[in-house]
């Protein structure tokens, strides 16, 4: 569930750390130039304007209200470039990192979703958290998903199901560094990622070129620790990529 109020309250702080800024640098700027004191502004009025525009669309996104898709483009490079700074302000006021990576994820999904991509399915790489086998199970399923025995203790039997019957590739990655390697080295048109949040948003941001559908996992045991996945949110989006 996204907490729209989180985002929104970061938003708002940003927009008053930048009105600050102004306000201080105009003091300065009234020793120089009146041109250059007008273009400083003009230039703050725009980066409020476009904050103020993506906020207005990232809430529509938020509460599932139908959204061009080139606005949700424009929307969605905004979003990027101020997100570093909504990071950091999350982390100064307390709220948590995740909730404005949840937003981001949502907008990026919701993006990807308004296109039509028409691949097959062994067009599409799915990338897993290590952390969704079972703690205890000593079986090397990172080298070989066809590894796992399908004991049924963890989604990974699940997911070794899913390969056979969809003909899609899956691999089990350890870490970032291990899933930009698979998708290097077996070039996909399209990559589903299960993840938390932040692997998530880095995983979106890292892969800019191919579509990056991302899906959360659960997490009931903390995080890190014996995870697991929807399945049918797995499939529903290899039945986007592929209808
Ligand atoms: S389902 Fe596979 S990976 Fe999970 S615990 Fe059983 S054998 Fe290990």
């Amino acid at each position: 569930m996204i907490d729209a109020k989180k985002y929104i309250t970061t938003i708002i702080i940003l927009l008053g750390i930048i009105m600050v800024g102004v306000s201080i640098i105009n003091v300065f700027l009234l020793n120089l130039t009146h041109l250059f004191e007008v273009s400083v502004n003009i230039i703050v009025v725009l980066i409020v304007t476009a904050i103020i525009f993506s906020t207005i669309i990232t809430y529509k996104v938020i509460i599932g209200t139908d959204i061009n898709s080139k606005i949700m483009n424009i929307n969605f490079k905004i979003v990027n470039f101020i997100f570093p700074m909504m990071i950091k302000i999350a982390s100064l006021v307390g709220i948590s990192k995740d909730e404005i990576r949840k937003v981001y994820v949502k907008l990026n999904n919701k993006y990807i979703h308004s296109q039509k991509y028409n691949l097959k399915n062994e067009d599409i790489l799915i990338l897993i958290p290590h952390c969704v086998q079972k703690s205890s199970c000593k079986l090397k399923v990172t080298t070989d998903i066809k590894n796992c025995k399908q004991c049924g203790l963890c989604n990974i039997g699940d997911l070794v199901r899913l390969k056979e019957n969809k003909n899609v590739n899956i691999f089990v990655a350890t870490g970032g560094t291990l899933a930009r390697k698979m998708i290097l080295e077996n070039k996909p048109k399209a990559v589903i990622a299960v993840a938390c949040e932040r692997d998530l948003t880095t995983g979106v941001q890292d892969v800019s070129k191919i579509p990056v559908l991302g899906v959360f996992n659960k997490r009931p045991n903390g995080p890190c620790v014996d995870t697991c996945i929807d399945v049918e949110e797995v499939e529903n989006a290899i039945s986007f990529f592929t209808v």
